[in-house]
């Protein structure tokens, strides 16, 4: 098989999708190659939270609000239920060795533009009633939303389609194709060569595999996380819950967590998320352990623990099933969206830990931008692949 578009995405997760949605809403003629089915990767392995609540003040929260609004537009254009809600999320402060920190964090924050509340006393009960009577407060993000990941990369992938792009599962990229000047002219894969003079990498953690056989060191590695899905059952939150310690384990630091060594360990924090179906899911760990991606029960049980303390209502529920991803780790928890500056023609999007389903509306966005030439949503000079090397 040899065939031609503009542009070839390599990856068919929720940032591939999403690149190749916005690409050809402009009319670009886009072949998307997957090695599995469409969101066969950590695009099926995860939540669907959409937060800026556990973002860095600055940059990292305001890129995230952006992805939120470019997000509402989506539900709009999209032609496939998502499963969309925006009921705001809450952080559970612990206690009060965390209070201080929770609202310094929380002015911070709010002072950057986000919508936030500081809930403390009664009103955390008022708020989310099953939760444990210790807790002290709640820090509330109002444009905080979640959806079903896959069903927003099937909604993405099928409205793609429908504007013209070729999608191609089952179908691995061997080998990015370089001419006798060095740019790229396409892809051989496992069903022939494909042939673009423009190519986005966006496989997630198998990305610096890619990257490698044209040279290129990308520095993303798979952190692996863990997720448990309850039995339907009447709600005990009304919407996202996760502890503040959740930040700590997310970008670093145990300090002014009250947690058992075995929990720091595995990066246990309890994230609590309701679904549209009734079912609830509960995570969340943080490991390097290579791309295993099998349960493993100990974690399991210490994920349930955590979220125990928090909910001890839920104490009877079942849980129905288990499963683990892993997030494209990067070292400063920032993804990369840029061109490649040694290899004319390739471009990276990946590496999005544990965001990329609320990150995937800006930086499909702002990737079509960068092929198109034209001016970019967002300033991307944190996001440059070479920002490492400096
Ligand atoms: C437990 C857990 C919970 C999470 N919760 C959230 C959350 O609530 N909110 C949020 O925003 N994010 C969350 N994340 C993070 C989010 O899931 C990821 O950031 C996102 O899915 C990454 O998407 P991706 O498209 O980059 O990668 P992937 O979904 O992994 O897609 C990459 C694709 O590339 C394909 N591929 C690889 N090699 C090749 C090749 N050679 N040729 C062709 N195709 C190839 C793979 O098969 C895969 O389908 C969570 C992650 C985990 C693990």
């Amino acid at each position: 098989m040899t065939s031609a578009a503009d542009v070839i995405v390599i990856g068919g997760g929720v940032i591939g999708s999403a690149v190749t949605y916005y690409l050809s809403r402009e009319g670009v003629k886009v072949s998307l190659v997957e090695r599995g089915d469409v969101a066969s990767g950590t695009s099926s392995a995860c939540d669907g939270n959409i937060l800026a609540i556990d973002k860095m003040p600055g940059y990292d929260s305001q890129v995230t609000l952006k992805s939120q609004q470019l997000l509402t537009e989506l539900t709009e254009s999209l032609d496939y239920d998502i499963e969309y809600t925006q009921r705001g999320s809450v952080l559970v402060v612990e206690d009060e060795n965390q209070e201080q920190v929770a609202r310094d964090w929380f002015a911070r924050q709010k002072e950057a533009g986000l919508p936030m509340r500081y809930l403390a006393g009664k009103e955390v009960f008022e708020d989310e009633p099953l939760l444990a009577r210790d807790v002290v407060g709640l820090v509330e993000c109002a444009s905080d939303a979640s959806l079903n990941p896959m069903a927003f990369v099937y909604g993405l992938v099928d409205t793609a389609r429908r504007a013209g792009a070729m999608v191609h599962p089952f179908t691995e990229a061997t080998e990015i194709l370089r001419d006798s000047v060095g740019t790229v002219c396409g892809v051989e894969t496992t069903r022939g060569t494909m042939s673009a003079n423009k190519v986005v990498l966006a496989a997630g953690v198998w990305t610096p595999a890619i990257a490698a056989s044209v040279g290129v060191n990308v520095r993303i590695e798979p952190r692996k996380g863990h997720i448990l899905v309850a039995e339907r059952s009447p709600r005990p939150a009304r919407r996202k819950v996760q502890e503040f310690g959740y930040l700590l384990t997310k970008f670093g630091g145990t300090e002014g967590r009250n947690v058992e060594a075995e929990m720091d360990r595995y990066g246990i924090a309890m994230v609590f998320e309701p679904t549209e179906h009734g079912n609830f899911l509960i995570g969340s760990s943080r490991e390097f352990v290579g791309f295993d991606r099998c349960c493993n029960h100990h974690v399991l049980e210490l994920m349930a623990r955590r979220a125990l303390r928090f909910f001890p209502r839920i104490r009877d529920i079942h849980v129905i099933r288990s499963y683990a991803g892993l997030r494209p780790y990067t070292p400063d928890h920032l993804p990369i969206v840029s061109p490649v500056p040694t290899v004319p023609g390739l471009y990276i999007a990946a590496g999005h830990e544990g965001d990329g389903i609320g990150l995937a509306p800006i930086t499909g966005k702002v990737t079509s931008e960068m092929i198109l030439g034209e001016p970019t949503s967002i300033t991307t000079e944190p996001l440059r692949l070479d920002r490492f090397d400096q």
